[in-house]
């Protein structure tokens, strides 16, 4: 196929330029300016669109296996694609816990068969994610793991994180933190302060989450190893990330497009669908973040898409489970919240759901260049478009940006050389 008259922008090269690209098989085989289709060659026009490497998020949680009724592989591939991501990394927290090389083989062998997309998983830090026992890193690596957490939970004692640290090291993988001291919460985890109080509830402040990443900083220090810190939401936490970042520790970190999209006062309007961990926080939090996403102390964006059912989001703000699914509204928030107002250039976003996420679980992916993967997203950015769950691939609608208008929309995902995804619906069944 031959993609026509695009802008190409590449993040990982800074190559930039109205370009067409030939794909052959599942690779990349020509890239420039005006090139001449071949007989029989599938044009794709770009016209007006940008043409980016597929978007890669290293943060989503996929329900499967155990808790398909929220998302499973298949869903959360489709809903993936529609977003334009050709790569996802999926959390540990399944049920059963992805805590052996057994499940972790049977996730391969089932993404294979039943994904649009190339899906990737962790393996958890602790058995069951109980935070006692390390799991089998040597064991996980072998079966495929690209790094090791517990995400959903925080790894509470400091000698077991120092060791995660030391043995993920050695395998040359990432440890992926989920930071939020579990005894500072008080009802339920939403953001201590004045909406907290309005609700009558306790909440649970930052600090909570700038113990833990103080913490898993240190020990990437001490360590000399690569600590990943998740869907930060914390000026102080950032603060702590550059300062260490400046001391050459190995550590990266992600941001959500909802903690840069809202606060905390959306618990009033949207109720649970606002609720998630680390809680929505306040203006001063969301500054903070885009200074942080625009200095680079924030490496990536990633979704934490968090699929829940409405049953379960309807059982009231102290009770009902935390997240949403993010992956369908990543690329139109990221571009009407953080490019559009110039906080970010569209090289400087597309990095970070590219070529940075690549690099820190450590795939060969995120960049367009002859002989690399077919991994390309289209989109337009320009495109105006209005937030409807009901349209949404994933098998959940627990979002609070129902009804927002976007600028910014996929047109296009191409993984490994096939269209999975064009103007609204998949194209590609994984069987074939
Ligand atoms: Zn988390």
């Amino acid at each position: 196929m031959l993609i026509k008259n695009g802008l190409v922008m590449d993040p990982a090269t800074g190559r930039k330029g109205q370009w067409d690209i030939r794909v052959q098989d599942d690779k990349i085989t020509a890239m420039g300016p005006n090139l001449a289709v071949l007989p029989g060659e599938e044009i794709i026009p770009a016209d007006d669109c940008i043409v980016a490497p597929g978007f890669i998020d290293i943060h989503v949680h996929f329900r499967d296996p155990g808790l398909t009724h929220k998302e499973d592989l298949s869903s959360g591939s489709q809903a993936a694609a529609a977003g334009g991501f050709t790569t996802v990394v999926c959390m540990a927290n399944t049920k059963p816990v992805m805590d052996s090389p057994e499940l972790v083989q049977e996730f391969y062998d089932r993404a294979a068969r039943e994904a649009v997309i190339n899906l990737y998983t962790v393996g958890s830090v602790t058995r069951n994610l109980a935070g006692n026992e390390l799991t089998d890193f040597v064991a996980l690596k072998e079966a495929g793991v690209v790094g090791f957490s517990d995400d959903g939970n925080p790894v509470e004692n400091s000698a077991l994180m120092r060791q995660a640290l030391e043995q993920a090291g050695k395998l040359g993988l990432p440890v992926i933190t989920h930071c939020g001291q579990l005894s500072l919460v008080g009802d339920t985890i939403i953001n201590e302060g004045s909406v907290a109080r309005s609700l009558g509830l306790l909440g649970m402040p930052t600090t909570a989450e700038d113990i833990h990443v103080a913490r898993d900083v240190l020990l990437a220090q001490l360590t000399g190893q690569h600590v990943h810190i998740q869907h930060v939401s914390s000026a102080t936490s950032i603060a702590i990330i550059r300062a260490a970042k400046a001391q050459g520790v190995k550590v990266t970190a992600e941001a959500t497009p909802h903690h840069f999209s809202l606060t905390d006062e959306a618990l009033l309007t949207q109720g649970t669908n606002a609720k998630m961990n680390p809680p929505l926080r306040t203006r001063t939090h969301v500054a903070a973040l885009c200074q942080g996403l625009a200095d680079g102390t924030l490496d990536v964006i990633a979704t934490d898409h968090a699929p829940h059912t409405a049953e379960e989001k309807a059982e009231g703000m102290i009770n009902a489970p935390c997240g949403i699914i993010g992956l369908e509204t990543a690329l139109g928030l990221v571009w009407t919240e953080l490019v559009r107002p110039g906080i970010l250039t569209p090289m400087q976003a597309l990095a970070k759901l590219t070529c940075a996420p690549a690099a820190i679980v450590g795939l060969r992916k995120g960049t367009l260049a002859v002989g690399e993967d077919a991994d390309i997203t289209i989109f337009d950015p320009a495109a105006e478009w209005e937030v409807q769950p009901e349209q949404f691939f994933s098998k959940s609608r627990n979002t609070p940006f129902a009804g927002w208008k976007l600028t910014g929309k996929v047109v296009t995902t191409i993984v490994g050389g096939r269209v999975v995804y064009h103007n609204g619906s998949i194209m590609a069944n994984p069987a074939e």
